[in-house]
């Protein structure tokens, strides 16, 4: 396989090392023992090497998996030996910044942060935000379908993505649409994102940026329950109101964040934006909306501010590192109805003898994301899996039983590649169809959505 790669893109962007994400039960294997595998690792640097690769590996079965910046959590990257890995690190290039139609054409393998600060020099946003920004890449943001801690406002990663260039596993490369928007025929760049790298290469993306808002207004308020603050972010959203950021933090998460709060207490921070005056009138109505809050002024929206990527990559592997133990966050999004007895349901299921936290994010007119964080540990490193998976267990029942998505943000991966069906249903069949017409010969990522075909 080297030998024939070499002669595609030179022996120089070729290299064996171990490749996965940071899915916590890979964390978990390599600490006791079992090491993520060595693989053989393609940097291309041009789109006629990736679309050589692709036609190689398709005439001689090969399993490939794209790699952005491996800060991805559910496993979906995970190859084994004998398969091959495509690196998009040397797609970097920011290609075109269009300040007047307010767009922003780039590579796959811009990472995301400097992306943003390279926005953020003009005085624009993408206003896309994963905890995870600095690890990231736009390939890898786009292929799991992101969303970020401004996703109230600006929207999630597909309402970003105005086009994207993908080659698929045939080599045939598809250029992004003309247009803001397009009717001619179905969006069907749309079927990339989320895709986890089951449809082929994306090469770059063309995405819709935003200008820098004038003014932003914090506050906190302190809700003496969970309802009733759930109930102000609903009557927030519904009342027009968009957000830059809104949080609600439950008691155990509040006091995690080092709110110091009455017991039972739940932490709203909110954040509106715009123009001076948009911004402190939106701040007025979300302060009337949250008249039966205790309101706390502007240290919890500057708190968040100082913390908001404290949960790096680093972190959670440092978290990860004593024996037995276990960590790990789940992202479910529910209408407003849902999600109460979608709370007591799932803290019951990951609360068992650890720490669980819950904080409700991504708000719609419709529902929101509901993120629950879990820790642990237990005796030996197999009780400490068990507790592990008997959460994710439970949980995944609970989303599916009360109608709930199994994921937000983080995609599937190989960690809910057993539920995948169970959620999509008849659209499983669309999605195994779409996926068998576009990659016949079955070479690319098969711990994608479900798993392999
Ligand atoms: C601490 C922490 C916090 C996080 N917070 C958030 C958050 O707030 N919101 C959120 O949405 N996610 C979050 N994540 C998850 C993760 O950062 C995202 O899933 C991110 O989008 C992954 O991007 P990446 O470039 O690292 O992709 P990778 O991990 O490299 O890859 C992810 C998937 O995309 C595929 N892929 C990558 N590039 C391409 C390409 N060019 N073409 C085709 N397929 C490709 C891969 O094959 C793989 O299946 C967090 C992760 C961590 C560790």
């Amino acid at each position: 396989m080297r030998a024939e790669l070499e002669k595609i893109i030179g022996a120089a962007a070729l290299d064996e090392r171990a490749v996965r994400d940071l899915w916590p039960l890979t964390i978990m294997a390599e600490r006791a023992g079992s090491p993520s595998p060595r693989v053989l690792v393609a940097r291309p640097s041009g789109r006629d090497q990736v679309v050589e690769i692709l036609r190689w590996a398709s005439a001689h079965g090969v399993i490939v998996t794209p790699l952005g910046g491996g800060s991805g959590v559910c496993g979906a990257l995970g190859p084994q030996v004998g398969e091959l890995v495509i690196d998009m690190g040397a797609f970097d290039r920011v290609l075109e910044v269009d300040e007047t139609n307010l767009t922003c054409t780039c590579e796959a393998g811009v990472n995301g942060l400097a992306l943003e600060e390279r926005l953020n020099g003009l005085g624009l946003t993408l206003g896309h935000f994963p905890s995870s920004l600095p690890g990231t890449t736009v390939g890898g943001l786009c292929a799991t379908r992101s969303s970020g801690q401004e996703s109230t406002r600006y929207g999630s990663i597909e309402d970003m993505v105005m086009g994207l260039a993908v080659v698929l596993p045939d080599g045939t490369y598809a250029a992004p649409r003309p247009g803001p928007r397009s009717a001619v025929g179905p969006a069907l760049h749309e079927l990339w994102l989320g895709s986890e790298g089951a449809l082929g290469v994306m090469l770059g993306a063309v995405l819709r940026v935003h200008r820098l808002p004038e003014s932003v207004v914090g506050r906190g308020y302190g809700f003496a329950d969970l309802g009733s603050g759930l109930e102000a972010m609903r009557s927030i959203m519904q009342a027009g109101i968009r957000p830059l950021v809104m949080r609600l933090y439950d008691p155990a998460d509040a006091a995690f964040n080092g709110y110091d709060l009455p017991i039972g207490a739940c932490l709203l921070v909110v954040a509106t934006a715009g123009r001076d005056r948009v911004a402190a009138s939106e701040a007025d109505v979300v302060k009337s909306i949250a008249s039966s809050a205790t309101e706390l002024g502007e240290e919890p929206w500057q708190r968040w501010q100082r913390h908001r990527f404290d949960l790096s990559a680093q972190r959670l592997k440092s978290l990860l590192e004593p024996p037995s133990s276990y960590v790990d966050t789940i992202e479910l999004a529910a209408s407003w109805t849902a999600l109460p007895d979608l709370y007591v349901r799932v803290w019951t299921a990951i609360s068992d003898g650890g720490l669980a936290l819950c904080h409700f994010s991504h708000a719609y007119e419709q529902g929101c994301c509901a993120y629950f964080s879990f820790a642990g540990s237990r005796e030996t490193e197999d009780e400490a899996r068990s507790a592990y998976s008997r959460a994710w267990e439970g949980t995944m029942t609970a989303a599916l039983e009360l109608g709930a998505t199994i994921s937000h943000h983080h995609g599937t991966g190989q960690a809910r590649a057993r539920w995948v069906a169970d959620e999509m249903g008849g659209w499983m069949s669309v999605w195994k169809s779409v996926r068998r017409a576009i990659d016949p010969a079955g070479i690319m990522n098969p711990r994608a959505l479900g798993g392999a075909r």
